[in-house]
């Protein structure tokens, strides 16, 4: 792909951006409302040059990862992780949508601060709301209802937990299902699942945190190949990036092996992909880094957008 073709690419990516932004004939949508790592952007403590203009610039901090899926018909929407900025989140979707929007349930990917904290915001103390489904596998609604605060949501019924099984597809509407699928992760406190979102047309994958995509039991490519988009864990972009840290106690598919991998994906199909779970560290989330972002998008990848409509009718 030469030079021209890509600020062609990326052009045209910012127009559609604009203009899917105002558009709300769709019904069926998935909106990211976050795109960092479980710490966010920038990351608590980080006096690096990583976050060092998002202390400053409101414009450059980033919400941690997680997906809304709207069903504007409904008037309602189902979140992928309950994240530790789910406050924002929440007020973001209704932006995006309309004030009066439901929030019909929560699927929950793992038990790591990033996924799930925001459910403290469903209790007595915030929003006090009434049994709001929390889709989990079994370790993880176990880890629930035995460890407090979480304990006290369910006992007063804040939340009513839907046990998940895996490859079990749950359905949400006459249009829409869910399909969790295990995936290797540290699992601590929980199981790990990504999840399948399949609407009337068009399908889509999160998976914002697996530990390598060789250690899975399914073949990312043929996974790629049954959905229309696929939003994927790009925590770190290379092995140089933590300093200090033993990389491999906190395995991830780095950037540059996921882009690397999927080389051998025809144009249509690596175009579906979008890379989100940014760690504070990754050169990704810095809009200076203009290296990294070609090496992406001569890659045929793109970069999640936190507010963008993805349609899926
Ligand atoms: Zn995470
Ligand atoms: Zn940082
Ligand atoms: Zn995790």
């Amino acid at each position: 792909m030469n030079k021209t073709t890509i600020v062609y690419k990326l052009l045209l990516g910012l127009l559609f951006f604009i203009v899917s932004d105002n558009l709300f004939s769709q019904n069926i949508f998935i909106i990211p409302l976050g795109i960092a790592q479980d710490g966010g952007y920038p990351q608590a403590g980080c006096k690096n040059k990583c976050c060092k203009d998002a202390w400053l610039a409101l414009s450059k901090q980033k919400m941690i990862s997680s997906l809304a899926l709207v069903d504007s018909t409904k008037n309602c929407a189902w979140l992928f992780d309950c994240t530790p900025d789910f406050a924002k989140q929440w007020q973001l979707l209704k932006e995006k949508t309309n004030s009066s929007i439901k929030l019909a349930g929560i699927f929950l990917t793992h038990a790591h601060i990033g996924h799930y904290t925001g459910l403290m915001q469903l209790g007595k103390e915030v929003m006090n709301e009434k049994k709001i489904k929390v889709y989990a596998m079994p370790r993880m609604k176990k880890f629930l209802e035995n460890n407090g605060p979480w304990s006290q949501l369910v006992k007063i019924k804040n939340i009513e937990i839907e046990l998940l099984q895996n490859e079990t597809a749950v359905k949400l509407t006459d249009e829409i299902s869910v399909i969790p699928m295990l995936v290797p992760h540290r699992d601590e406190y929980s199981e790990t699942v990504g999840f399948k979102i399949q609407a009337k047309s068009k399908s889509a994958l999160y998976i914002p945190d697996i530990d390598k995509w060789e250690l899975w039991n399914k073949n990312i490519l043929d996974e790629l190949a049954k959905v229309d988009f696929a939003f994927l864990d790009a925590t770190f972009y290379s092995a140089d990036e933590l300093p200090g840290r033993n990389m491999k106690e906190i395995p991830h598919p780095l950037v540059i092996e996921t882009a690397i991998l999927f080389r051998q994906l025809n144009s249509s199909t690596t175009t579906k992909i979008y890379l989100t779970h940014f760690n504070h560290t990754n050169p990704l989330l810095d809009i200076e880094s203009m290296k990294e972002k070609f090496f992406i998008f001569e890659s045929g990848l793109q970069l999640t957008i936190q507010g963008e409509i993805i349609n899926l009718d």
